[in-house]
């Protein structure tokens, strides 16, 4: 029964899967993973693959941890779910309390849910109601980026800015405001001036949308310091701090969606806290549990959750939820995911890590076909051209991307690309051994495929 050829046939047959064209899928032979130990994933042939992106970006202490497995197996002896709908539960309000601790100072408050989509439909929600609270109605729409990726239910899908994801879904979709991206390696300013001309001009064009639309704005919505889905584009020093200060001006709330970024990635705790920004709504999921369970949580500010304070009949309260909000079993494996952060001091050990990336980086991007090479903390994305001097890309149509990481697990490695761009998005606590493996993988896959 649990034969890989079985266990295949099962999949093709039954599966559909994430993002992924069907007929070509069940063509091929999957990989089928039945095990993990550490950053290693092990299929069910026995072979072993580096998980170079951190199980879609979720894991950060590796897997099948013993501390984090006990504090699940404690918690399933106990209980496994009670209802945050008429109760309270003691993990839940734990973790409440640890997450306010470390967050950017003003994040008091903590809703839960169960994944990054809806940690942002809840964060766009509360700030769509609160302006209704405080006397604005008019504030009823959202700016956010071009290139931006929030999540696939169709709030999130609105606040989105990638075509090849979102665009068949426009006529369900409400109306943003679409401000240009930070990305700027293909565009005409950054070829014939430099990029901190196109920047400068990104904000400028930015500020211009937020005045002309001020008074119907409730809010903005950034990935914080990196750009995941859209490329891992990285933003220059200074842009979260600018944005901060465009929606202290012109009264917008500021949504911060940390679910790729938060909890370490980007080398401090949280993204924002590296511009000593704190946002009036921040999302946070993928890495929350370490990778390990579904969990999500939208924290927000007194003020914010003051507004919705009111008798019952004035009708104030935030109608939102979801069944498993708040489980115990989930909330305990990321306390547990707190307790490893502060007893391995993970962040201070991402330094050297972070330092041997970047050289390493330095290196590939002398490759033929490397373009642009984008860096922040413990993420990477390498971006396949054609032609190096005038930055002609790929054809998406050729799948570049989606070779090379086909050809990696020849060399034993998972990787996930993202159109032509090569992420590096390793578990938090990849040792410098397993980076320099996964780098020379990744160096020796490139250059196989395109030379
Ligand atoms: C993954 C992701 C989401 C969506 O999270 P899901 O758990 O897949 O719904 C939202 N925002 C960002 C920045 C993400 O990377």
């Amino acid at each position: 029964m649990n034969d890989t050829r079985t266990l295949r046939e099962y999949d093709r047959k039954h599966i559909w899967h994430p993002f992924t064209q069907m007929r070509e899928w069940e063509e091929s032979d999957p990989i089928v993973i039945v095990r993990g130990e550490g950053c290693w994933l092990i299929d069910s042939l026995g072979n072993r693959y580096l998980d170079g992106v951190g199980s879609i970006w979720t894991n950060v202490h590796g897997h099948a941890v013993p501390e984090i497995n006990q504090a699940v197996k404690d918690q399933l002896d106990r209980i496994e779910h009670a209802t945050l709908l008429g109760l309270a539960n003691d993990k839940a309000a734990i973790l409440a309390k640890r997450l306010v601790d470390i967050a950017p100072p003003g994040l008091t408050k903590v809703f839960y849910s169960d994944n990054g989509s809806t940690a942002v439909e809840i964060g766009l929600k509360m700030a769509f109601q609160y302006w209704q609270h405080k006397g604005r109605p008019e504030k009823t729409r959202f700016i956010s980026f071009r290139n931006a990726y929030h999540g696939d239910t169709i709030g999130a899908v609105s606040v989105g800015g990638i075509d090849i994801f979102h665009a068949v879904f426009n006529p369900l979709l409400f109306k943003a405001v679409h401000a240009p991206s930070p990305y700027c390696y293909h565009c005409e300013l950054c070829l014939e001036k430099n990029h901190a001309d196109c920047n400068r001009e990104c904000l400028n064009e930015l500020e211009r949308l937020i005045t002309a639309n001020a008074n119907e704005l409730a809010g903005l919505v950034i990935e914080p310091l990196v750009q995941g889905a859209g490329g891992m584009i990285v933003q220059p020093p200074g842009f979260l701090k600018r944005i901060r200060e465009l929606c202290d001006r012109f009264e917008l709330l500021m949504i911060a969606d940390e679910v790729a970024v938060g909890f370490g990635r980007t080398g401090s705790m949280f993204a924002c806290q590296q511009e000593g920004v704190t946002p009036d709504i921040m999302a946070l999921s993928k890495g929350i549990t370490g990778g390990y369970l579904p969990l999500a949580a939208t924290m927000t500010t007194k003020e914010i959750y003051n507004a919705f304070l009111g008798e019952y009949r004035e009708m104030k309260t935030f109608f939102h939820g979801h069944t498993f909000t708040g489980n115990p079993v989930c909330c305990a494996a990321a306390l547990a995911s707190l307790d490893l952060f502060e007893e391995n001091r993970l962040i201070e050990a991402l330094e050297p890590k972070i330092e041997y990336l970047s050289e390493r980086l330095n290196s590939l991007s002398k490759l033929q076909h490397v373009g642009n090479v984008r860096q922040c903390g413990m993420i990477a994305g390498i971006e396949m051209v054609r032609d190096k001097t005038t930055r002609e890309p790929y054809n998406w149509e050729e799948r570049v991307g989606m070779q090379i990481c086909q050809e990696a697990k020849n060399h034993g490695l998972f990787l996930r690309p993202l159109g032509n761009v090569i992420v590096v998005f390793p578990p938090l606590v990849i040792s410098l051994e397993e980076l320099k493996f996964l780098l020379d993988g990744i160096e020796t896959s490139i250059i196989n495929i395109c030379g």
